[in-house]
């Protein structure tokens, strides 16, 4: 094998190739005009592998082998696309170190997340849309005696798909499991910042699908993803990624009248009312770790917890529980069983964050923890910032901003009129967080905050069969949940007189 090594858990080394090509009706494709980027690993700062940086014309054809499979797949009966699907589950479980592997590498979280969370909940999802699609049934209703009015769900075709950096293989499941399930072609293009554990997973499903079905080609928004979001020949385009990048997906679609679903940023506010100080017991434990949460993923999560709203009347106590946590919280080598956080995903996102704990402390902001870069030993050239605590106000634009990183900025409220002005007073709509031991306030204080997911009592659980999606300038549409096959197929009436 000729490629590059990385370092495994147990010390020894994996090999990864060191150039993929792109996934196309069924082949791996070098880029039309040849040309390939260096990916470099956030762990170490050294390249990892070489991807297509490919154009219009590698997007014209992925499209066109997309439409040569479309008959095909469309008319696959449900319950063997299902089977296939299920079958996709098990590769991705009979293979999981190996993808944790690469996400790691490629994206810097922790093995012990990637092992635990990104790559089971990728198989699950494929399991539960595998399921969901067998359930699917049309209506039929009688107009008159004579007429029977009947809805029946038809695919929509071929779909485009353009997925971030965060998760890499979850973002693409995410998008891919549905519309599959649904009998679509998909020409998807992952992240310029972490293709490999997606071209790993094409490699591990090939032979699964009709070639053409699945379609993965690589390269940077303005090139291959504006092409993708501009094709004519595509039914409806699906977009995870930063609001002003949505809103120009949203510009291209309109061209050619195709529906998009957005998946965008967050500033999501996480809320700890006094009750959770009521007594010393595994609730208020839990609701530290819930504070806690804005670490995860190194903050790279659109739903981080990046604004903590905490009551007046326990603010002292309940923040020196908090900071004494947060310096628990491990740092170092991602492939430590151990570190709970890894390194930042990119160069670039390494200095925009750096570049908001300067804004932070420009603003005046309270450093309460961290506030730093952190010097990886075993890494010296990888990108790594300790977990930061701002306190501040909602004012400012640490409050205001995705920062995307592991910072939360904290402020105080009084009752709960002032809570939801601070909770809501935000662009985005995507996730909250809410701590109460009172069923009462639980339900009414969720019920006004505006995001289209609040976690009560808990924080950062992605089960498939719960809707996602945001309010407000974090999006439109939802994933996840069988409502998501509605995001995937057109609704067509008959109405039969007889
Ligand atoms: P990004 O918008 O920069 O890039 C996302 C994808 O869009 C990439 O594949 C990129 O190549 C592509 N892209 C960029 N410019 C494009 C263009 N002009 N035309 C077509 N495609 C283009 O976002 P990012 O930095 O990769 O990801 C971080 C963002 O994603 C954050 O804002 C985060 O909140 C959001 N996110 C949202 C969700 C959600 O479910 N709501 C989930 C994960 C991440």
């Amino acid at each position: 094998l000729s490629g590059y090594k990385k370092p495994n858990t147990e010390g020894s080394f994996v090999h990864y190739k060191s150039q993929y090509d792109n996934f196309i009706g069924g082949e791996w494709v070098a880029p039309a005009d040849g040309e390939y980027f260096d990916n470099p690993s956030p762990v170490d700062g050294k390249v990892f592998t070489r991807v297509p940086r490919s154009k219009k014309k590698d997007i014209d054809l992925a499209v066109q082998k997309a439409h040569e499979a479309k008959e095909k797949w469309g008319n696959t009966p449900v319950a063997k696309r299902s089977k296939i699907l299920l079958k996709m589950a098990e590769r991705i479980e009979q293979n999981r170190q190996m993808l944790a592997l690469s996400e790691t590498w490629d994206n810097g979280k922790p093995i012990r997340e990637s092992m635990a969370a990104d790559i089971p909940l990728a198989a699950d999802h494929f399991r539960y849309f595998a399921g969901v699609i067998r359930g699917e049934e049309s209506g039929v209703s009688e107009i008159d005696p004579n007429t029977v009015s009947m809805h029946i769900k038809e695919p929509i075709g071929v779909v485009g798909q353009i997925i971030p950096w965060n998760f890499p293989l979850l973002m693409a499941v995410w998008k891919m499991a549905p519309a599959l399930a649904a009998g679509n072609c998909v020409v998807l293009k992952p992240a310029e910042q972490t293709p490999v554990t997606v071209l790993l997973f094409a490699e591990l499903v090939q032979d699964l699908l009709p070639p053409g079905t699945l379609n993965i080609v690589n390269g940077f928004g303005p090139e291959a993803g504006q092409a993708l979001a501009t094709h004519p020949d595509i039914g409806k385009i699906a977009f995870t990624g930063e609001t002003t990048t949505g809103r120009l997906i949203m510009q291209f679609a309109s061209e050619n009248i195709k529906p998009v679903t957005l998946e965008l940023g967050g500033k999501s506010p996480n809320v700890f009312t006094e009750s959770v100080m009521a007594k010393d017991d595994s609730f208020l434990e839990k609701a530290v770790e819930g504070f806690t949460m804005f670490a995860l993923n190194q903050g790279e999560v659109c739903t981080c917890p990046s604004r903590a709203l905490i009551q007046e009347s326990i603010y002292d106590e309940f923040m020196e529980r908090a900071l004494k946590r947060v310096e628990k919280i491990r740092m170092g080598d991602p492939l430590d069983p151990q570190t709970m956080i890894g390194a930042q995903a990119s160069r670039d996102q390494y200095a925009k964050i750096m570049s908001y704990l300067d804004i932070g402390k420009q603003e005046k902001a309270k450093v309460l923890a961290g506030g730093e870069a952190y010097h990886n030993e075993q890494y010296p050239d990888g990108f790594y910032i300790q977990p930061t605590v701002f306190e501040g106000n909602n004012k400012m634009r640490i409050f205001q901003e995705e920062i995307f990183g592991p910072v939360v900025s904290v402020t105080r409220f009084k009752d709960e009129k002032e809570l939801l002005e601070i909770a809501n007073d935000t662009l985005y709509g995507l996730g909250a967080g809410l701590w109460t031991r009172d069923v009462h306030q639980a339900y009414s204080i969720a019920r006004k905050i505006e995001a289209g997911r609040v976690w009560v009592n808990c924080y950062h659980q992605y089960p498939a069969h719960a809707a996602f999606g945001g309010y407000k300038q974090s999006g439109i549409g939802r994933e996840t949940h069988k409502m998501m096959l509605d995001h995937y197929q057109q609704t067509k009436n008959l109405l039969i007189s007889y």
